[in-house]
């Protein structure tokens, strides 16, 4: 008898999108028909097994399609699956049960009412042995209109996706954990079974897990044998250094780290047999894999894995001898620890602000010298930032949300309904992003100002103007040369860009830049030079919120809170009054108890993602924000960047040095910011593009690179969502415009390095695009002029950010508003939103002086 009642039950999702086009019986030529007329097809089904006990037991196992959406492009845009669907979940081809299907059956309504019904077939077998991931994550389809053919085509999903989906289904009915967990993996279990009996090597799906299983290690460590050279210098690291770095990693990770690794694992075991002997079998369909040009489920996740790998090769310290580094050693002020607690005071607050980056430290000292009691509380961990290193393994695990493996959806639709995934990175300890940013500062410039005042942003400029002033004289921002010790080391790459734009200029503080090559301006003082700016000051010269607000916070009064996340916010009755209130949020706190946290006030911090998600999650507010329109993780942006690196002719070794110290900035307001950059070696590996030897040598030229990277404000059209099963999702479409001005970013940078005394340029196009001739560049600019023009190939461009904005509109347009002029919730009295969530469409420029002036706008309306 199972351990779990007859009314435990499953839900999951499938999600998929491809093409298909009318009146073709050939589901393959309609796909490519229709890929070429632009007849996309997606579809997003929720399934459920009500008793899975029954599901389990019958000789059919009939799952029920019970909602979900189609779009079939241009004529069907969303339209709701119609009740009473099913699912056949592997059903045997013959009696040897190598063969399967899964056959989903459901209709919905065309344009003007009709049902189409629509049959969709997976088919599992193992032809070459290494099929799984293609199979699962295909679907045949075929749809009708009264009787007739209506269309055929293929879909595909995201195997990441399926698997993760599948993983982490949702039970419903349990009446206790017990029953929850053998509800999980009996349906794990039966998955597993049938999936083995297809596929003999199959990794088998397992509950979100404890540990790295023996089966995934393996698979890690087949991976690095097939994604590093075939031989390792034995005075570098060894595969185990990889594994005991990966092993420290998921030590200090973000708990959630584990699942998103060990998915990846499980995904690349749908292609690699963990038992893989014939390791040059593997490496030639490995090789095989990353040499295509065209998309491909498996390079996606060989991908990421490969950072997986090169990171803890390159940080490891048996490294810095290959590429020629020397671990540089902070001298930390040693300045106090601040006085940190695990669980908030029994009492209730003025003002309680969840998230402690540079918005919600900022906000915290302005509240508390007006006499304000403060509780700041904040889910990740608080570092004192004298104790950090240079050890990269430790510190991006620790000081990053989700550990720095966090993602983006592109919304490519190829593979997938959400496509292939691009990082964002943010910072998650006390100090938030301010902790591991560059300290880069940029005003806002006046033309991109504009364009926010034209969606109704409300702050006014002079308000604003005095606000960034404010923040300068707290944080001491000025330009680079002058924020550190005399002789500061400024990053080498500035020299190439005077041959194409003169000597930089040193902007002032006081006015917002105007076009041209400058120094930054920085919140450092007394910089060391250490060039470990993305992995924490251990010799503390960011003059971030750690070290200038939150002192004098406490001293004001205010209690700092570490490891406490906000889940839910819980209004109170509304007793018929205008506005509605925050009564309480759900906090949970380090070892999992979760505690009432009551205010006066409520301030969500929790930076972009962060305050969409705790507001999309928090039940009680859903149905005041689908009431009242409010568009909640909408006109989702960021700042998209896409590195090049120089590789010189000699040593320029100048790392480490200031990290970036110096930009070019092109048009206000529409064009791009160039900085220069560098990165200590895990982070520099994780950017430089190519695999196998080809990386490998790239990085054994470390110290003859220099690298700068065109950063380009994004479109408002994306968004923080959950999905079925309860999980943020961030989507973020990169559009035809943004490669455009990418690529011009690169064009000019390729050229100004060309113009210095360099072996080659590369840039992030493919597996690396090398530029040594004019002819290289004219085919570079070409290349991308073709992406631009079909942004479905984006893909191909290596892209990031570090600065992802919006979410939560601040605009007086009741269409796209959010928060209101007084930064409050629209239609709440006591909660606030105030961070970079906020931004009604990307900045163009580095955020954190805007988010910060915005801050102190915040508090001076509350304390007026
Ligand atoms: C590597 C890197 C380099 C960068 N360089 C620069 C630069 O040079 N110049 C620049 O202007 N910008 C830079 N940025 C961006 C800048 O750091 C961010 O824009 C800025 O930190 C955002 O500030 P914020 O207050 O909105 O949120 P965040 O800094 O993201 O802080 C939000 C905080 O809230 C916490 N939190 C999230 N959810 C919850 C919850 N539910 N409960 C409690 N706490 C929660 C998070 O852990 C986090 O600490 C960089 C960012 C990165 C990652
Ligand atoms: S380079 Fe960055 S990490 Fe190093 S001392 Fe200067 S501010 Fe700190």
């Amino acid at each position: 008898m199972p351990d779990f009642g007859a009314h435990v039950g499953v839900q999951f999702a499938e999600t998929a999108s491809g093409h298909s086009s009318g009146s073709i019986s050939d589901p393959v030529l309609a796909a490519r028909l229709g890929a070429a007329s632009g007849r996309s097809f997606t579809l997003d089904l929720q399934i459920s097994i009500p008793r899975l006990q029954d599901f389990l037991a019958s000789a059919e196992h009939l799952a029920e399609i019970t909602g979900g959406a189609v779009s079939w492009k241009p004529d069907i845009l969303g339209a709701r699956v119609d009740p009473g669907g099913r699912v056949t979940m592997f059903r045997d081809a013959d009696a040897t049960r190598k063969r399967k299907f899964i056959d989903f059956a459901f209709s919905f309504p065309n344009a003007s009412g009709a049902t189409l019904s629509c049959r969709g077939i997976k088919e599992l077998h193992q032809d070459n042995g290494c099929d799984a991931a293609t199979d699962l994550t295909t679907i045949n389809l075929t749809l009708e209109a009264g009787g007739k053919l209506a269309g055929t085509g293929i879909v595909r999903s995201n195997l990441l996706d399926f698997l993760r989906q599948v993983k982490t289904c949702r039970i419903t009915g349990a009446q206790s954990p017990g029953e929850e967990r053998a509800a999980r993996d009996a349906f794990l279990g039966f998955v597993n079974g049938r999936l083995r009996e297809v596929y003999d090597y199959f990794p088998l799906l397992f509950r979100e897990p404890g540990a790295l299983t023996p089966e995934q290690r393996k698979t890690l460590l087949l991976c690095a044998r097939l994604l590093l050279p075939a031989s390792l210098p034995p005075n570098g690291p060894q595969f185990d250094d990889i594994i005991a770095g990966l092993d420290r990693y998921l030590a200090n990770a973000s708990s959630s780290q584990l699942g998103t690794i060990s998915d990846w694992l499980q995904a690349i075991g749908t292609f690699l047999p963990a038992e893989a002997t014939d390791l040059t079998l593997c490496r030639i369909l490995v090789t095989a894999e990353l040499n295509k040009t065209e998309r491909s489920p498996i390079k996606d996740v060989l991908q990421l894995i490969h950072t997986l790998i090169v990171f803890p090769y390159y940080a490891h310290p048996k490294a810095d001898g290959l590429v020629g580094y020397t671990r540089p050693v902070h001298t930390p002020r040693n300045t106090p620890d601040l006085p940190v607690a695990q669980e908030p005071p029994d009492r209730i607050f003025d003002v309680v602000i969840a998230g402690s980056g540079p918005a919600g430290t900022l906000l915290a000292q302005r509240l508390s010298a007006a006499g304000k009691s403060v509780l700041l509380l904040e889910a990740g961990p608080y570092v004192p930032e004298r104790t950090i290193d240079a050890d990269e393994i430790l510190w991006t695990a620790r000081l990053y949300k989700d550990s720095a493996l966090q993602q983006a959806n592109t919304g490519i639709p190829l593979f997938g309904a959400q496509g292939p995934s691009f990082m964002v990175l943010q910072g998650a300890c006390v100090g938030g992003g301010g902790i591991v940013n560059n300290a880069v500062c940029f005003r806002l410039p006046p033309q991109r100002l504009a364009q926010w005042q034209s969606v109704g942003f409300p702050i006014s400029p002079g308000n604003l103007a005095a606000a960034y002033d404010s923040v300068a004289r707290d944080l001491k921002i000025k330009p680079a040369s002058e924020a550190g010790a005399p002789g500061v080391r400024l990053n080498p790459a500035w020299k190439f860009l005077t041959n194409k734009f003169g000597a930089p200029g040193k902007p002032p503080v006081g006015d917002p830049p105007e076009p041209g090559l400058y120094e930054c301006l920085v919140n450092i003082d007394g910089c060391q030079s250490t060039g470990l700016c993305n992995v924490g000051c251990g010799s503390e010269r960011k003059t971030n919120g750690v070290q200038v607000y939150l002192p004098r916070a406490v001293a004001a009064g205010c209690v700092i809170v570490e490891h406490a996340e906000v889940q839910e916010i819980h209004t109170a009755d509304d007793n018929g009054a205008p506005l509605r209130a925050v009564a309480a949020l759900t906090v949970r706190l380090s070892g999992g108890r979760t505690v009432l946290v009551r205010g006066q006030e409520f301030i969500l911090s929790c930076g972009p993602i962060g305050s969409s998600a705790v507001l999309l999650r928090s039940g009680d507010l859903g149905d005041h924000l689908s009431a009242n329109n409010i568009p909640v993780g909408q006109r989702f942006s960021a700042n998209l960047g896409s590195p090049i690196f120089a590789f010189c002719n000699e040593q320029v070794n100048l790392q480490p040095g200031l990290q970036i110290a110096h930009y070019y900035f092109s048009q206000p307001g529409e064009g791009f910011v160039m900085e220069t950059w560098f990165n200590p070696p895990g982070a520099n590996a994780m950017a430089m593009p190519g695999f196998q030897q080809t990386h490998f040598d790239r990085m054994m030229a470390y110290s003859r690179t220099v690298a700068a990277a065109p950063l380009v404000g994004s479109e408002a059209t994306g968004s923080v969502t959950r999905d079925l099963l309860g999980r943020t999702v961030v989507n973020l479409p990169v559009s035809g415009s943004e490669i455009g001005r990418l690529r011009r970013g690169l064009v000019l940078l390729a050229e100004a390095f060309l113009a210095g005394n360099i072996e080659y340029a590369l840039a992030g196009l493919g597996n690396g695009r090398k530029l040594q001739t004019p002819a290289d560049l004219a085919q570079f600019d070409a290349d991308l002029q073709r992406i631009e023009s079909d942004p479905t190939q984006a893909y191909l461009l290596r892209v990031g950010t570090g600065h992802p904005q919006g979410g939560n509109t601040m605009s007086n347009d009741p269409d796209i508003g959010v928060i209101d002029e007084q930064f409050r919730l629209r239609g709440f009295s006591n909660l606030r939103i105030c961070d970079g969530s906020i931004f009604p469409m990307s900045a163009g420029v580095n955020p954190q002086w805007t988010i910060m002036a915005l801050a102190h706008e915040c508090a001076r309306l509350l304390t007026a």
